[in-house]
């Protein structure tokens, strides 16, 4: 599998432009002084779909063969890589097939049924789903579009750090949310190209910590997947981002599920911004590792926002202690 280069990524921003505005980088006083350094946000959480993901899936849509158009696309995704690859079909008038666990976020599954494309619910896990996918994309000749092991999705999600880079090119760091690894590995491409000195951060929950271990061990390794945070819950490391990764990642680190949701509360009460798990994960990482952060220009990448009313609801409420505490 051949690594996008920065040629790709600016081919893929003239393929964006009809269909994507740029998304606002802010600052919130609030929000550098609960994180203890100056951050900016990133709000990836503004796309149409309310998450970054989009602009892999209208790239690697929007430049596929006709041929392949007509016959359409299947993908496997507890989320937000369905709604992409959901919205980049409806707008290019492309079939689609989305293959969910059982149970799946109803915030997610409503909205990619919304989005015209039909949804197969298929089994427990990760796994049960990607066959079922595998089997579809064979009957029907369908494209399986996998969530990170595609030049196009990698080179369409980079466009957001060219427009981060542009607006901001003082930056020391990027921080990244990191489920599959498409979107840090799209920072380390761009940052390489045009922010040398600038380091990407890659962040995972210790719950779902596939991405980090298959880093640390230099191959593919499957450790359990049990994150609240769907967009971070991944079993498997992806081959495309990793090989980025082992030659541009500079540092990755964990934080648990709970730093994550005092993250989103963070986000709420300070940046006024509605991220899911996953959105505020690169929050989390400023607050959990602040000497890592200090003195720095800090970019945090708000990757979504579909968060289930549930999870809203749990970030919204102050826990006991620590209110209590710091009152
Ligand atoms: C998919 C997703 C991530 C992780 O991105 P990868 O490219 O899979 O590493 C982070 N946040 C949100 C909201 C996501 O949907």
């Amino acid at each position: 599998m051949q690594t996008p280069t920065i040629a790709d990524v600016l081919e893929a921003r003239r393929h964006l432009r009809p269909h994507l505005g740029p998304t606002p980088a802010r600052s919130f006083p609030g929000l550098d002084r609960a994180a203890g350094t100056s951050v900016l946000v990133k709000h990836e959480n503004t796309n149409p779909t309310s998450a970054f993901k989009v602009r892999g899936g209208l790239n690697l849509i929007g430049t596929m063969p006709s041929v392949e158009r007509r016959r359409g696309v299947v993908g496997y995704s507890t989320g937000n890589h369905a709604q992409s690859l959901a919205y980049a079909a409806r707008t290019f008038d492309v079939p689609c097939t989305i293959v969910m666990p059982d149970n799946p976020n109803p915030t997610k599954a409503q909205a990619v049924r919304d989005l015209g494309a039909e949804l197969v619910e298929a089994g427990q896990t990760f796994d049960d789903c990607r066959s079922y996918a595998e089997s579809i994309a064979q009957e029907r000749g369908m494209r399986l579009v996998s969530a990170a092991n595609e030049r196009p999705i990698i080179a369409g999600v980079a466009t957001l750090y060219l427009e981060l880079i542009e607006d901001a090119p003082d930056l020391d760091a990027i921080v990244v949310p990191v489920g599959s690894g498409s979107g840090a590995a799209a920072a380390c491409l761009v940052a390489e190209s045009l922010a040398p000195s600038c380091r990407v951060v890659a962040v995972q929950s210790s719950a779902s910590p596939a991405a980090y271990e298959s880093w640390r061990a230099g191959e593919i390794v499957e450790p359990p997947n049990r994150t609240r945070a769907e967009g971070l819950a991944t079993g498997s490391g992806f081959e495309l981002p990793q090989h980025i990764f082992r030659e541009r990642l500079a540092e990755f680190v964990l934080v648990d599920d709970d730093q994550i949701r005092d993250a989103q509360r963070i986000m709420l009460h300070e940046a006024h911004t509605l991220a899911e798990g996953a959105g505020a994960a690169a929050l989390a990482a400023v607050l959990a590792y602040p000497d890592s952060f200090r003195d720095q220009r800090v970019a945090l990448v708000c990757t979504g926002a579909n968060a289930s009313a549930a999870e809203i609801g749990a970030a919204v409420v102050e826990p006991v202690m620590a209110s209590s505490v710091h009152g």
